[in-house]
């Protein structure tokens, strides 16, 4: 296993690099080995209820001191950067938390209640009846739709909570309209990756323990794809997967034998 053409990994974070509010084996280690080499990452994530802040905080519990945010790329950045290509201040209908509304305040999105250019869905844990009925009023009068990410439900450790993905299904059934979406397995992140830190689709990997996400957004995007099996899948379901990865390694650990 040669990785010396590999310049960039992007890591996925639940199930990769930690499980719940635990390091996984091996993770602080390829850390170090990658920076020794010379090599760079980033974090990802689909969860848009929170900015990077949120995750630089729950590194640091881990140890990880001053963690630096822009390594932590989160479904939201992604849908601001196309988002901005299309029109640079945008007039949104925002579903989503705080969070993300300042966020997009920040990108100089306009937040509006009526006569948007765009309608929004991220995961908004504040979701009102009167607000999904206001965006399927907008999205029924041709009003563009777009959405952050589409997990049906979020992962936690109470158990699973519904997700932006739900809400789209929601919204589909009412307006007959799909949005467009920015989050796994999409490409788009990756994309928007690759222009940000200015490297070629060659020299970048995604690890990740999702084969429907993780590996199915690397191949979509066209990069070197890496399984790990510390989160959810099992080697018997490699088989029976449509998105094969090109390498498979039991954790991070076993990984840092071929970075050195
Ligand atoms: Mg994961």
């Amino acid at each position: 296993m040669d990785f010396s053409a590999i310049r960039f990994f992007i890591l996925d974070m639940d199930g990769t690099f930690y499980l719940g509010e635990q390091l996984l084996p091996g993770a602080q280690e390829f850390i170090k080995n990658i920076s020794e080499q010379g090599k760079d990452f980033c974090f990802l994530t689909n969860n848009s209820s929170h900015n990077s802040t949120f995750y630089t905080q729950k590194l640091r519990r881990m140890g990880f001191q001053d963690f630096p945010s822009h390594k932590i790329i989160t479904s939201s950045q992604a849908t601001i950067f196309y988002l901005s290509q299309m029109n640079p201040h945008p007039r949104v209908y925002l579903l989503g938390t705080r969070e993300l509304e300042i966020e997009f305040l920040q990108a100089n999105f306009i937040l509006v209640q009526k006569d948007p250019d765009f309608v929004v869905l991220g995961f908004d844990t504040s979701l009102t009846y009167q607000k999904i009925n206001q965006a399927c009023q907008f999205i029924r009068k041709g009003v563009p739709f777009f959405a952050t990410h589409p997990d049906l439900n979020c992962p936690t450790e109470e158990g699973p909570v519904i997700d932006a993905g739900s809400f789209i299904k929601a919204i589909e059934a009412s307006t007959g309209q799909f949005p467009k979406v920015f989050g796994k397995p999409y490409p788009e992140m990756i994309e928007y990756i690759l222009q940000r830190t200015k490297t070629k689709k060659e020299e970048v990997a995604i690890i990740g323990d999702r084969l429907y996400t993780d590996i199915a957004m690397g191949k979509k995007a066209g990069i070197t794809t890496i399984l790990v099996l510390t989160g959810e899948t099992k080697e018997e379901d490699i088989k029976n997967s449509p998105w094969q990865p090109d390498f498979v390694f039991t954790s991070l650990e076993e990984i840092n034998n071929y970075l050195k």
